[in-house]
Parts: structure tokens; sequence; C-alpha cells
């Protein structure tokens, strides 16, 4: 099954240094396969044009996939259509909640709740808001095996939050955060949820519908589908409670030389021409993921524990955190090599993992750790990346490099 699936990324097929690519680093960005790499060439060799304006054929067929891939992407988690905004990513999603919503919604003395797992796109957004209404800005601690401290969590939603972000799955331990129970706690206080789904959405079957979050966040790169799109999946209500954050074309109705008036959701929130190719190469990552054979996530999971172990094995290894529920992404440093060496080290062996601290500056501070590195997963991947990863890590605390 896994070969099948691998065959279709057209680069994972190279040799890095005289090796073949381990590509490790998928929580990054996922490799693309190759359909969506098609559609994304046949739009501009054959449907080109600018969406929602000119009447022509081409234009209609340009708008018409780029609607279908709106409806495509939403109903993929659980929504309809018109509850999708696009924007250029999971950074962009979050800002556009924090300056159309957040900015006149939380006032001074408010507090906004954030985990402590926090990439930096779903935390400094939260700080900015803060600052700018002087509202305060309180974290849910992590515990050391890389789970969130509910307790403080129970604590702090008494003092009855405005908002609660929290990621779905941390990109730095893979922890899965038990959202859907987070949600129903904190709508018990009136507090309204934003989930970044950045790091879930390749990996977990969602229903954003279902789990009722007022904001689901996400980036197609991380999904198999193109850079620069992405989105917000918002409930009717917080649609009708945003104001737009960006003004210009294509997010209005009616316009003279001293006002304006806006479009309906989502349109008033997606000024300026879209990214019409990514939001249909997305709909084609979507299809790709869809069509994935029964048995594609246990595959993942399993590569996991099998990374896991084999790492756990090699002395001089250790792994970072240890949550209950866990998916893609494993953080390890070596006592050993400084991590920025063993990455040089393992880029000669073809191995692909990513160094530092991943956007999660605090969350390394509170875990203790300078850096890291960080492997992570996607279906693609297979035991001979893991065997490759481990056979560099060998051989560099070997040379002792
Ligand atoms: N949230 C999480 C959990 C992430 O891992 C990332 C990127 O790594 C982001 C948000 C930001 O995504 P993007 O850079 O695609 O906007």
């Amino acid at each position: 099954m896994n070969k099948a699936i691998r065959q279709q990324f057209p680069a994972l097929h190279q040799r890095i240094n005289g090796q073949p690519l381990a590509y490790l680093d998928s929580a990054a960005t996922c490799q693309k396969p190759a359909p969506v790499v098609a559609t994304i060439q046949q739009f501009y060799r054959r449907d080109n044009a600018n969406v929602h304006r000119a009447g022509y054929t081409i234009a209609a067929r340009a708008t018409e996939q780029f609607e279908q891939a709106r409806a495509t992407v939403a109903n993929y988690f659980g929504m309809p259509a018109k509850n999708l905004v696009w924007t250029r990513g999971c950074t962009e999603a979050i800002n556009l909640v924090a300056f159309s919503w957040a900015i006149h919604h939380v006032n001074a003395g408010d507090l906004v709740l954030v985990s402590g797992l926090e990439h930096h796109a779903n935390l400094i957004p939260w700080q900015q808001v803060c600052r700018t209404k002087s509202a305060e800005l309180a974290i849910i601690p992590v515990l050391a095996n890389g789970e969130l401290d509910q307790q403080v969590f129970q604590q702090q939603l008494r003092r009855r939050p405005k908002l609660v972000a929290l990621t779905h799955v941390s990109n730095v331990l893979g922890t899965i955060n038990p959202v859907a129970e987070m949600v129903a706690l904190a709508h018990q206080y009136e507090a309204r949820v934003l989930i970044d789904g950045a790091q879930a959405a390749a990996h977990l079957t969602l229903d954003v519908a279902k789990l009722a979050a007022d904001f689901y966040t996400f980036s197609g790169h991380k999904m198999y589908g193109p850079t620069g799109i992405g989105g917000v999946l918002m409930s009717d209500e917080m649609l009708a409670q945003c104001q737009p954050w960006q003004t210009g074309g294509e997010m209005v109705a009616e316009v003279s030389y001293q006002t304006a008036s806006w479009a309906e959701p989502p349109y008033c929130f997606e000024a300026g021409t879209p990214n019409i190719a990514g939001a249909i190469g997305l709909a084609s990552a979507i299809s790709f993921l869809q069509q994935l054979p029964d048995g594609w996530q246990q595959h993942e999971a399993e590569l996991l524990s099998y990374a896991k172990q084999r790492l756990a094995a090699i002395d001089g290894i250790s792994l970072i955190g240890e949550p209950d529920e866990q998916v893609a992404v494993q953080s390890f440093i070596s006592t050993k090599i400084h991590p920025q060496d063993l990455a040089q080290y393992l880029d000669q062996y073809g191995v692909a993992v990513r160094l530092g601290k991943h956007c999660a500056h605090p969350l390394l501070s509170a875990l203790g750790v300078a850096a890291t590195l960080r492997l992570s997963l996607a279906c693609y991947s297979n035991r001979q990346d893991i065997d490759q990863l481990v056979a560099a890590i060998e051989a560099a605390h070997q040379d002792d490099v």
C-alpha cells in the first residue's frame, strides 16, 4: 500500500548527496502528489483567468473551479462552503480571527487563554491583541510529558476568558490535545475557541461542525496541497460577528467615493485577487487524501512507534515528550552532538529533518531544551526513511563529529 502511495510523489524519488532522500520534515511542509502538481499546471495552461469578475468562458471556468474547491475543502472538514474563508495559510487565518473578530470583542481587562504548546502563529497575534486592548494573556502550562495541564485549564476557565486559542496537534511534540472536551468545557463558560489545525489536517479525521469550535484554521501545504493557500472555518455566528480586516476589490457590495458596503461572508473577508490555483490545487490534494487506501492512518501510527523505538535504542539519544495521544511528530536530542552539527551530518546521508526551536520558543524554554531535532511523518513515509535516519545518527555518534 505504502509503495503505491509513495510512487505518486515525484520529489521523493531523488538522491541527495548520493543517498536516497529520506524526507522526514512533513510537519514543515508535505511533499506534493503528482495529481496536485498536474492540477495546478492545467489551471495555468488552460483555465487561467481572474475569478468573480468577467463573464467570458475561461473566467467562468476559473470561478466555477475556485468555488467548487471551496466546497470540496470545506466539506472535507465537515463544514458548508460558505463557512470557509480562504487565506494564505494558517498564520494568516489566525491573524484574520485576531484582527476581524478579537480586536472588536476582546476589551480592556478581558482574559485570552492560550495553550503553552503553541506555534508562534497561535501566540503572537494574541499578544498583539492583548497589548492593543489592554487585555490579559494567560497560558495553559505544559506538563513534562508534553500534555496540557487540564487542571489549570479548568481553573482559568472559571475566570471566564473571552477566547481560548489552542492547537489540535503540537508541531514540536505531536501531542493531540483533547480538543472536543476542551471546546465543550470552554463553551460552558461562554468562551470562544480557536483551534489551530495546521498539524492535524493531514493526519486526523476531522469534523469541525461536530467539534463545534468557533474557529478552525489550517494550511494547505501541510496537507499535500500547494503553499500560499489555507483558511479558517467559522460558525455562522462568528462569520456574522467578524468585520473585514483588509479592504479593497472583491470584498465589496457597493462603493462611492465616500463609503463602501461589504459583500456577504465569506467574500467580505477575501480582499483582492485570491490564490486561485492554490485553492484548486488544494481541492486536488483533498481528493488525494480521500482516495487513500484504508489503513494509512494505522501505517503512520505504526511508523511513529517504530521510529520512537529505534531512536530510544540509540545510546545518547533522548526523546522529548511522551504524550498519551501523539501523531506524526517526534522531537529528540543527542547528548553527544550539538543539534546543528547532527542535522548537517544527517543531510550528508540524505536525511531531511527539522532542527531548532520549531517556531515555539516559549515551549522549548518550558521543556528546558535549547533546540531539538524533529522528525515528522506523512502517509508516504516508510521504514527505510527511519532506518536511514538511525544509521546516520549512529554513524555521526561513531565519528563523534
Ligand atoms: N500552527 C502550527 C501548529 C504549525 O505547525 C504551523 C507551521 O508550522 C503554523 C501554525 C503556521 O503555518 P503556516 O506557516 O503555513 O502559516
